[in-house]
């Protein structure tokens, strides 16, 4: 897989099915979270697959991706929402608002928050345009449709600058993430087929929130 590019069977990660606990995930898994022991990785039980299991009390460290919402906010007038990072990863590119979900909240109301913290802009979420998963990075990203309903453009350390592009003006060699790529070419197909993905326009069209 290269570039932007999905996979054959337009899988959304770069590494195959099966293949285990991430080595970076399972390096902060070395010890049972109920004893102490040192975990080991093996076949538990009832169970179809290896597992992380504490050879002294029997527990197993279950571990499943994470939830990543987030949200392309779209203005009245059609244009889409982005901010220009100022954190790493893929610091200075572009990218839609969000975070990982936390464990009291929902998915509405976590796109919600991280879109409020990182642009100040007010949403309300409505379809989902797309869920991605991130086998190397363990996550799954969930991307909302939102009407901006309130708020104005805040921008922080971590988001330097928040800008509304036209469909047209998608800033695409300058996207920090294959799921924020994936995301905008999926809400392009189908709020603007005449669109195509990767179509450069080099005007840039600020909205004034
Ligand atoms: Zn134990």
């Amino acid at each position: 897989m290269t570039g932007q590019d999905r996979g054959l069977d337009g899988r959304s990660t770069d590494i195959p099915s099966g293949a285990g606990v991430p080595a970076w995930m399972a390096s902060t898994l070395n010890n049972c979270s109920r004893c102490g022991a040192v975990l080991v990785f093996g076949a538990v039980d009832d169970d179809h697959r290896d597992r992380l299991v504490c050879p002294a009390c029997g527990w197993i460290a279950y571990v499943n991706p994470r939830l990543v919402v987030t949200s392309l906010p779209i203005t009245d007038t059609g244009q889409v929402v982005l901010i220009r990072r100022g954190i790493e990863p893929a610091v200075g590119a572009w990218a839609q608002p969000g975070g990982f979900l936390e464990i009291d909240e929902t998915v509405n109301e976590g796109a919600v928050r991280e879109t409020l913290e990182e642009t100040g802009l007010l949403i309300e979420p409505g379809e989902v345009i797309g869920l991605y998963s991130r086998l190397e990075a363990a996550v799954v990203v969930l991307v909302f449709e939102a009407r901006i309903v309130g708020g104005s453009f805040r921008p922080s350390p971590e988001a330097t600058e928040i800008v509304a592009f036209e469909p047209d003006a998608i800033p695409w060699p300058e996207i920090a993430f294959k799921t924020t790529y994936w995301a905008l070419a999926d809400w392009l197909r189908r709020r603007h087929p005449e669109l195509r993905p990767g179509d450069v326009v080099t005007e840039r069209r600020h909205w004034e929130g």
